[in-house]
């Protein structure tokens, strides 16, 4: 049983970066500017995180604390929060990076989080003339090469007036700034053993962007047999940060602190958007539960070739899907047309298709759909790419493939090929956008008493 665990853990931990959709604010912008709520919404102030929570620290604790009991109730291997870490408005008086250390915390995000005034400028919009803000002072990760783009921070003043669509679409790509990282007992870092997660349930600890996976992905839908075999797959918590992220919205906007009704708003939309990404609903797609069993058998026998094999198709598969859909909504950007992609993030007639935004949304439609998608999107990968890139098990992409074109190497499979994958990722970007807007209409419609 240990080698099964050790290599379903394997599966999921070999690659370091990406792990996501590419910048969801690209993305993010064109789903949301069909909103009217949004597109329309007045301009709000930017404001400081602190200056927010020294404003609202009595609501914030009494919300935080609805929250954990809350997740007590609903997300199964939920690990209570911590007495020690809840938030206590007093703290209010030690002095703002006291206070804004707390709430972190008692969120149980990296407390080494930005949280910076700024906004990604929309590529579609004006030329930005704001001054460019460093890496750094947005996000708590070390700059590296994601897929060869570069993202523009530009800083806003406090009080400084700033478009809702702008705070939403920029936050929604926030969580993958370091947020997320090492919160595991096993992490090396001072937070991650006070916060009670367990240690990583997959993945290799050492490597820090990977070590937010359990954030950034849902495997609610996997066969029971995969869960009996390895049960730490039920341990991943992006209903959680939805939840977490959704409350204080609702709680901004109500109190009058807009700018951080659309800023938390943004962050939750960010683990909606990943999970409408097949592979991070789905252990194994293109691969039935018992041809995964049979691989980890052989592989317990002491013959792993499959296995090994399999790890590393799934992560070049992984790997390729999201690097196509950068580079399609990045090509997208220098453009003057909207592209299939963009028509596709436009799409306002599946918004609701799931039904009002419940507790379970997140689980039972945007995971489902995006898990049922999983075998389709395969297929049509493995018809569509380079051999090489997706069935070729002596090839990783996580390590080789950095400087790949893929439009151009897809687009040598002929145009056939280039057209039915970039209707599959149009597909997928459709879920992007619906559910994205469903969750917001969510936050701004009141909640009603019963
Ligand atoms: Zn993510």
């Amino acid at each position: 049983m240990k080698h099964l665990l050790l290599a379903f853990a394997l599966a999921l931990g070999t690659a370091a970066p990406a792990w996501a959709w590419s910048n969801h604010a690209l993305a993010a912008y064109r789903a949301f500017e069909v909103l009217p709520e949004v597109a329309q919404a007045a301009p709000v102030a930017a404001e400081p995180l602190e200056d927010f929570l020294a404003a609202q620290a009595t609501p914030i604790a009494k919300l935080l604390a609805q929250q954990d009991a809350w997740a007590q109730q609903h997300i199964a291997h939920y690990p209570p929060l911590p007495a020690d870490l809840r938030f206590d408005p007093a703290i209010a008086s030690q002095g703002a990076p006291a206070l804004r250390k707390a709430f972190l915390m008692a969120l149980r995000v990296s407390p080494e989080s930005r949280f910076a005034l700024y906004v990604q400028p929309d590529p579609r919009g004006p030329e930005p003339t704001a001054a460019a803000l460093p890496h750094d002072a947005v996000s708590a990760l070390p700059l590296r090469a994601k897929d060869g783009e570069a993202h523009h921070f530009m800083r806003l003043q406090a009080g400084e007036a700033v478009a809702p669509l702008a705070v939403l679409a920029s936050a929604s790509d926030e969580p993958d700034y370091g947020m997320d990282v090492n919160l595991w007992e096993d992490s090396p870092s001072a937070w991650g053993p006070r916060y009670g997660f367990g240690p990583l349930p997959f993945g290799n600890p050492a490597l820090d962007f990977a070590t937010q996976a359990p954030f950034h992905m849902g495997f609610y839908h996997e066969s029971p047999v995969i869960y009996a075999a390895a049960g730490f797959l039920k341990r991943t918590y992006p209903e959680l940060r939805v939840h977490q992220f959704m409350g204080l919205s609702r709680l901004a906007f109500e109190s009058g602190h807009a700018y951080w009704g659309w800023r938390f708003a943004g962050l939750a939309a960010h683990y909606v958007q990943d999970l409408t990404q097949p592979y991070h609903a789905r252990l194994a797609p293109g691969f039935s539960t018992a041809r995964l069993i049979g691989i980890q058998l052989l592989a317990a026998l002491g013959m792993p070739a499959r296995k090994n094999a399999m790890v590393v198709l799934l992560s070049n598969r992984h790997f390729v899907l999201e690097r196509y859909e950068s580079q399609m909504i990045q090509a997208g950007g220098k453009t003057g047309q909207p592209t299939a992609l963009e028509v596709a993030l436009h799409d306002k007639r599946q918004d609701g298709a799931g039904g009002a935004w419940g507790d379970a949304t997140l689980r039972d439609a945007v995971a489902l759909q995006s898990f049922d998608e999983g075998e389709a999107v395969t297929r049509q990968l493995l018809a569509c790419v380079p051999a090489r890139y997706v069935s070729d098990p002596d090839f990783d992409f996580g390590v080789d493939g950095g400087s790949i074109d893929l439009m151009s190497a897809v687009a040598g499979q002929g145009p056939q090929a280039k057209a039915s994958l970039e209707a599959s990722i149009a597909t997928l970007m459709g879920h992007f956008g619906a559910h994205s807007r469903e969750l917001v209409r969510a936050i701004l419609t009141p909640v009603r008493q019963p």
